[in-house]
C-alpha cells in the first residue's frame, strides 16, 4: 500500500472511531508505515473527529517525529510505538477511554466476547494495571516507552487489553480490521452490562468459537463492507 493511501486511510479511521463514539476528543489510533516497518503515523494532538491528512505526522517507534515538528504531540504516543516494537505483526494500534468498557478495568468481572462480531477478541480480556511496575503515583497516562512496552506484552493473544481506570488499546493487523473490531467492541461491553443485570448465568462464545472468529482474515474485502459504510457516515467518502 502507498504512503498517500496509507495516511488516508488514518484519516478515515480518525473520522469513523469518532463518529461511532468510540474516541471522542481524547483517545488516537495509529498505522505501522508500509515500508519502514520501525515508523508509524498517528496525528499530532488533535480530536480525532477533525483529523486531516495535514494532522498526520510520522514517527520512530521511539516517539520521535521524523521531520521537524513544533505542533504538540499526543502524550501517549509510546504505547503505538512500544506495541509495534514488541510485536511485528501488528500493523495498527487503537487506545480509546470509551465509557462502555470502563466497568471492566475497575472490577473483577472478566470483558469478554458475548456477540459473534467481536469475537476475534479473545476469551478473556487482561487488565494492564499501571501501578503493578510503575507504582502508585503515575498520572496514568503510557507516556514512556517503558510503559508502553509493559503494556504491549500483556496484549497479544487477544486483541485487546484494558487499562485500569483509563480506557483501552486495541491491535490488528490493518487498520479496517481494527476499526471494525473497534466500533462493535463498546456494544459488546453493553450486551454485557445488560445481561449481568438480568440474574441468570451469561451464555458467551465458546472458546472453537472465538477461535473460527479469530481464523477470519481481517484483510479479506468483506471486511470493507462496515469501512464504507461508516467512513460515509462520518462525512469522509471522498478519502476512500
Ligand atoms: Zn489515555
Amino acid at each position: 500500500m502507498s504512503i498517500e493511501r496509507t495516511i488516508k486511510d488514518l484519516v478515515i479511521a480518525n473520522r469513523i472511531l469518532a463518529n461511532e463514539n468510540v474516541l471522542d476528543s481524547f483517545g488516537h489510533v495509529s498505522v505501522r508505515h508500509p515500508e519502514r516497518p520501525d515508523r508509524y503515523f498517528l496525528a499530532r494532538s488533535c480530536s480525532p473527529g477533525i483529523v486531516e491528512e495535514s494532522d498526520i505526522v510520522e514517527f520512530t517507534l521511539d516517539g520521535v517525529p521524523v521531520n521537524p515538528e513544533k505542533r504538540p504531540l499526543y502524550l501517549e504516543r509510546h504505547l503505538h510505538g512500544g506495541m509495534y516494537e514488541t510485536h511485528a505483526g501488528v500493523n495498527a494500534v487503537l487506545h480509546a477511554h470509551a465509557d462502555d468498557l470502563l466497568p471492566f478495568t475497575i472490577t473483577d468481572i472478566p470483558l469478554r466476547p458475548v456477540i459473534q462480531s467481536v469475537g476475534d477478541m479473545g476469551a478473556k480480556i487482561p487488565v494492564w494495571d499501571i501501578a503493578d511496575k510503575f507504582g502508585d503515583d503515575t498520572d496514568l497516562l503510557v507516556c514512556t516507552m517503558d510503559q508502553g512496552r509493559d503494556l504491549a506484552r500483556c496484549v497479544l493473544p487477544n486483541k485487546v487489553a484494558l487499562l485500569r481506570g483509563h480506557g483501552f488499546v486495541s491491535v490488528d493487523v490493518n487498520l479496517i480490521g481494527l476499526v471494525r473490531l473497534a466500533v462493535f467492541l463498546p456494544r459488546n461491553a453493553r450486551v454485557l452490562l445488560a445481561a449481568t443485570t438480568l440474574g441468570t448465568p451469561i451464555k458467551g462464545l465458546k472458546s472453537g468459537e472465538i477461535a473460527a472468529r479469530l481464523r477470519l482474515d481481517p484483510a479479506s474485502p468483506s471486511m470493507r463492507r462496515g469501512w464504507e459504510y461508516w467512513a460515509r457516515e462520518s462525512g469522509c467518502s471522498d478519502l476512500l
